[in-house]
């Protein structure tokens, strides 16, 4: 059995691009990082923008696409999303194609399955990404967590989950209240508790390794995060981890 190896090279505000190798598959999730950092973090661990197989986006908010450009100009493999992403990266050069949601998209021997996540942008979605002996499950961005989302996680080795903001800390923190009302809406980000939750409801089917993403700079903290998810999941055997906004960390599974 292969394994999973995991680049968070950003994740959050700021900007989004995780680079995920399951066995012999190399790919990114999103290009909200500029290309220079991608690249460096990626040569930094032995990788290349050169191997990388496909490009998946989530949506086309700008701290998921601004980078998009320059990464895909610089890759020479197809970017893969929903129809309604293409037209905010019709400049760049790479394919550009569309996959339906809720099927089994076959690429290279790598099964991608697509679905859509309730936010504020056209048709959100996630992901999961399966070989015969290993899955990972994708969900950022997402304002409630469904049954219908968990199903398509269901039975990931490792699911990446977005875990936003601390209630509390949003409703007292420095955001305006329509932007608070925003993100604590069902088309907004989920929090750290509903991130817990879904956590909780995932480990039930087999999944024991995590990695929290999405952490808000100014309504979170990675401990706050962390512990969030530790409290209620104490006494179970999982792995979680914290992404920081930028990082160089190599995480393997
Ligand atoms: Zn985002
Ligand atoms: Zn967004």
């Amino acid at each position: 059995m292969g394994s999973i190896n995991i680049i968070p090279i950003g994740s959050g505000s700021t900007g989004n691009c995780i680079y995920i190798e399951i066995e012999d598959h190399h790919f990114l999730v999103d290009m909200g990082i500029g290309m220079r950092k991608v690249r460096d973090t990626l040569n930094g661990h032995g990788r290349d923008l050169a191997g990388i197989e496909a490009i998946f986006l989530t949506h086309s908010h700008s701290d998921h696409i601004k980078a998009a450009q320059a990464i895909a100009n610089n890759t020479s493999c197809p970017v893969y999303g929903d129809a309604s992403h293409m037209y905010n990266i019709r400049n760049i050069k790479a394919d550009r194609s569309i996959i339906d949601a809720y099927a089994d998209t076959d690429i290279n021997g790598l099964t991608v399955r697509m679905f859509y996540v309730p936010h504020d942008f056209v048709k959100t979605c996630g992901y999961t990404f399966a070989t015969k002996n290993r899955k990972v499950g994708f969900v950022t961005d997402c304002g409630l967590m469904s049954d219908t989302i968990l199903e398509e996680l269901s039975g990931s080795d490792v699911v990446i989950i977005e875990s936003n903001h601390d209630v509390e800390m949003l409703k007292n923190g420095p955001y305006p209240k329509d932007l608070q009302r925003r993100i604590l809406s069902k088309y907004g980000h989920l929090s750290n508790d509903d991130c817990a939750a879904t956590i909780a409801r995932l480990y039930e089917t087999g999944t024991r390794n995590f990695i929290l993403a999405h952490i808000s700079l100014n309504n979170n903290t990675r401990d706050v995060a962390y512990e969030t998810t530790a409290k209620v999941m104490k006494g179970k055997e999982i792995s979680l981890y914290t992404c920081p906004e930028e990082g160089r960390d190599l995480l393997t599974y």
